[in-house]
């Protein structure tokens, strides 16, 4: 059985409509152990030849023999694994990887190989060239020669039974040609099939065949007396298979997934990332900026929730709002008829509809300037009666409220919020101490327990109380209140009690059937579910203008990752040659990019909660980072990676082994 049998080989190229025909139909059969040397002019096929008996590439028409397997129509992964096993590739060009240590290169065809011990064998193969002090220098710090060397190692790194080399010399200056040349000749007494195209007579003097070409048809096969397969004597490291006994191609599905692998894809993304260092930075900046703002956006929203459930987890929910006007024309106040008012009365009339009533305070209010001393401050006046004490569990921390005697005879008494103490206020306790409210002497009697703020329902604690009575007749002079807190003696209690102040409320107002009520009667619990939704409709609006951004910052990365494919088309073909399958290329590339974005997302990551933080201690904003919130950004900055990543690293996997070593 001989090692390689072609018979009527074509291959024609299609330019324009043209059909050139490059290979017209060579049959040839080469034996295990020779050293055979290809010549011809230039352009006469030589390179297509070889690339076809290095599977590099497919006949147009014929048949292919390797090792007594029909290998014409192998697919594009059955060709990386036979390659990977069997066949070894020198180029003129050397095509090392670049940025890529000796040997690191040397050891590149074991990993997809799937070869254990790659770094002894890389060592050992790399001693044996004579590059032992090299095998850190990347291919820009090594000489041509030393190049090749590197080469020819790396053609030998899996044990291959036959080396194609391409003008192996074609760039090396005469006495480094000398080298490569004795090299070949000792693998070839090794045992190791040569094949060689060259198109000067004294190299191929070394071959111990020479085949003639020229326009694509063999013109002369010739075996020089002497030369050829010189018999045994190779050394240990360079021992092949003997030449006569040639196994069967074994398996060829690429070897399982390992751990070796994936390192070596994430290294070699790393390896183009530094190279290229702005441009990655750059589309990692879009990631970074996608995640951070998912993640603000994401605190500053739940920030906001958890205030305003803080600020009515305290109202308790067996509460109920009356307010005045309808419910369809909320805000226009000023348009409805007197009649659409609450008054004093009417909160009278409510409080006595039914018994399951417990508590209610009806409150009118007014913008105030408030002024003690030279200092003034303009807040909110809030004029309740005692039971507001209970209702909105506000005992004062300093003081007291006033009482219901107080609010009788009108008393010009005021409890003070927070704020208002301290815009007042510097060292002096105020209370005992008189203010002026729109001009008229009032006496702090209290101050009012810290609500907080956020939310945006604006300083809980910029108010100040006073009894209803005093606030309608003397400070604001009105008749009507803004609104009344009804509380329920229980929640079952709430249908009936709101039922009943509907219809007395009706009845006061006397609205005929066919009108719409002319106040609204809230529940709290109601309240709290609307306010809740907004929020959330509100933070799920700014994580989706935050998602959007991360989407852009995806685009980016498949921008990135397509110019990187185009730009390492010759490093694809390179790695397909020596025998990476599909699955290879298009992980190398998804690992790439999805490293990238998850760079980006980690850093991403650290803004977001950091100007969360700040957010939150500076402008006085609650916003909580939630784990959830991280995780999910960086889950889907990965994904951003691997989604838009594919289609770059897709493209990659299809190229053809020798159209992109071809690549311009
Ligand atoms: P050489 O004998 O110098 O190695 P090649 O085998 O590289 O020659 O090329 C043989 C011929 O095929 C040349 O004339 C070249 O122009 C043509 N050729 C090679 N590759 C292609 C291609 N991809 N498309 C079209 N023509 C090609
Ligand atoms: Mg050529």
């Amino acid at each position: 059985m001989a090692l390689i049998e072609i018979e009527n080989i074509t291959r024609s190229y299609q330019v324009g409509k043209e059909e050139l025909k490059v290979l017209k139909g060579i049959s040839l059969t080469i034996e295990a152990g020779e050293f055979v040397a290809i010549m011809g002019p230039s352009g006469s096929g030589k390179s297509t030849l070889m690339q076809i008996l290095g599977l590099l590439d497919r006949p147009t028409r014929g048949t292919y023999r390797l090792m007594g397997r029909d290998v014409s129509r192998l697919s594009d992964d059955e060709g990386a694994g036979l390659r990977s096993k069997s066949i070894g590739f020198i180029f003129q060009m050397f095509n090392l990887l670049a940025r890529t240590s000796a040997l690191d290169n040397v050891a590149l065809p074991m990993i997809y190989s799937g070869s254990p011990n790659r770094e002894e064998r890389a060592k050992e193969l790399l001693v044996e060239v004579g590059l032992e002090s090299r095998m850190d220098h990347k291919p820009n710090q090594l000489s041509g020669g030393q190049q090749q060397r590197v080469a020819v190692a790396r053609a030998l790194v899996n044990r291959p039974k036959i080396i194609f080399a391409d003008e192996p010399t074609g760039n090396l200056a005469s006495d480094q040609s000398e080298e490569i040349l004795n090299r070949l000749n000792l693998l070839n007494r090794a045992g190791i099939t040569i094949i060689m195209v060259t198109h000067e007579p004294d190299i191929a003097a070394h071959a111990g065949r020479i085949i003639r070409i020229k326009d694509g048809l063999v013109v002369a096969d010739e075996r020089a007396p002497g030369g050829g397969a010189g018999g045994g004597g190779g050394t240990a490291v360079l021992e092949a298979p003997p030449r006569s006994v040639v196994a069967p191609p074994v398996t060829l599905a690429p070897p399982q997934l390992s751990l070796a692998e994936l390192g070596e894809y994430a290294a070699s993304g790393l390896r183009a990332m530094a190279a290229n260092r702005l441009r990655s930075g750059l589309s990692m900046l879009g990631i970074l900026i996608g995640v951070a703002a998912v993640i603000a956006m994401l605190a500053i929203g739940r920030g906001a929730q958890k205030a305003i459930e803080g600020r009515l987890a305290s109202l308790g929910s067996n509460l109920l709002m009356l307010f005045p006007g309808s419910p369809s024309s909320r805000g226009v106040r000023g348009a409805m008829g007197s009649s659409s008012r609450l008054t004093l009365n009417d909160a009278k009339a409510v409080r006595k509809v039914s018994a399951l009533i417990s508590n209610m305070y009806p409150e009118a209010e007014a913008k105030v300037r408030i002024v003690y001393g030279n200092k003034n401050n303009v807040t909110e006046l809030q004029g309740v009666t005692p039971s507001y004490v209970e209702i909105r569990n506000a005992k004062p921390y300093w003081g007291r409220f006033f009482t219901a005697e107080e609010n009788l005879r009108l008393a010009r008494v005021v409890v003070l919020g927070q704020t208002v103490v301290n815009e007042l206020f510097d060292k002096e306790d105020p209370v005992g101490k008189h203010v002026k409210i729109k001009g008229i002497d009032f006496k702090v009697i209290g101050v009012a327990p810290i609500k907080g703020s956020g939310g945006g329902g604006g300083d809980q604690d910029d108010m100040i109380f006073v009894p209803i009575n005093t606030a309608m007749k003397r400070v604001i002079g009105t008749q009507y209140l803004h609104e009344m807190a009804i509380e329920c003696a229980s929640a079952e209690a709430m249908p009936e009690v709101m039922a009943a102040i509907q219809r007395l409320m009706r009845h006061r107002h006397r609205l005929p059937d066919y009108k719409e009520d002319d106040f609204m009667l809230r529940n709290m619990a109601d309240i709290q579910a609307t306010l809740q939704s907004t929020t959330q409709t509100f933070s799920l609006l700014l994580g989706m203008v935050a998602a959007i951004s991360l989407l852009v910052g995806g685009i980016g990365i498949m921008n990135i990752m397509l110019v990187s494919v185009s730009e390492r088309t010759r490093e694809i073909g390179l790695r397909k040659a020596v025998g990476a399958a599909r699955r290879a290329v298009l992980l190398q590339f998804l690992v790439e990019a999805a490293s990238l974005s998850t760079l980006g997302g980690v850093a991403g990551i650290v803004l977001g909660v950091t100007v969360s933080l700040v957010l939150s201690h500076f402008a006085g904003w609650a916003a909580v980072v939630t784990p959830q919130a991280v995780l999910f950004s960086f889950a889907f900055s990965a994904c951003v990676g691997v989604v838009f990543g594919l289609w770059p690293a897709r493209k990659a996997s299809l190229l053809s082994p020798i159209e992109a070593l071809r690549y311009e």
